[in-house]
């Protein structure tokens, strides 16, 4: 067992569906704590941009795309606005967000050498610690051995509710029972699918977010990660 304290910059997984709220509550966790926020599902929009403007298609260029998953840099920014994805020097943040790429990059992750490529870009950001990662996989596959490690829920209407309002506040206007498609088509072949499927870790605390306000959530998960550090007890 490590010796550990609340002065250490410890490692939070939080995990869930579209909608779930995770980056929101990721954002302000890490913000609250003065880690680094990583958005991983950005990373995986990110490939389906290019995967787009390259022209590729997933059913048959799968090991081009695997390759070009594996060339690109990745680096998560401060700017104005709020931290950006960057991707070989590119601002792609505005362009990762259109839900095209949303619903392309979902076939795009469960490519196992896209996969594979990302989880090491990931585990490397992640290896100096003090570091909040969402994502699908993140307590499952990225980092087992995180500090805290939460499966934040919500019902199927309230996720999209919210993806819908978020859309809006981008510009974006999307039928609403739209949105409710598209999402739970990506919830179910994210969950079903061979490699990485989401799914709760199984001692990830699961956290259902309908009524709680992302500022409660936050003062929850800020508990239980202070508790976890002082015992030097991953569990
Ligand atoms: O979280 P977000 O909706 O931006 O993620 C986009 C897509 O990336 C998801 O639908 C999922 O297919 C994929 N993803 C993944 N593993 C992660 C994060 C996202 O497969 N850790």
């Amino acid at each position: 067992m490590s010796k550990r304290n609340s002065t250490i910059r410890g490692v939070v997984a939080i995990d869930g569906p579209a909608g779930s709220g995770k980056s929101t509550v990721a954002k302000l966790l890490a913000e609250r704590l003065g880690y680094i926020y990583i958005d991983s599902g950005a990373m995986y929009r990110a490939v389906a941009y290019r995967v787009m403007q390259a022209g590729l298609a997933v059913e048959k260029d799968t090991a081009e795309i695997g390759r070009l998953s594996g060339e690109l840099v990745f680096e998560f920014r401060p700017t104005a606005p709020g931290q950006h994805l960057f991707v070989d020097g590119e601002d792609v943040e505005a362009a990762i967000r259109t839900p095209e790429v949303g619903n392309l990059s979902s076939p795009v992750s469960a490519i196992p050498e896209v996969r594979e490529h990302l989880v090491a870009a990931q585990r490397r950001m992640a290896a100096r610690g003090g570091v909040v990662m969402e994502g699908r996989d993140i307590g499952t596959v990225v980092l087992p051995d995180a500090d805290l490690k939460v499966f934040l829920t919500a019902t199927a209407g309230e996720r999209a509710r919210r993806r819908w309002v978020q859309l809006q506040e981008q510009g974006i206007i999307e039928d609403y029972e739209q949105v409710l498609r598209d999402q739970i088509k990506r919830d179910q072949r994210d969950s079903s699918r061979a490699v990485a499927p989401l799914c709760k870790a199984e001692d990830a605390r699961e956290l259902a977010s309908d009524d709680l306000s992302p500022e409660e959530i936050v003062t929850m998960l800020e508990g239980w990660l202070k508790q976890s550090l002082s015992k030097g007890d991953k569990s």
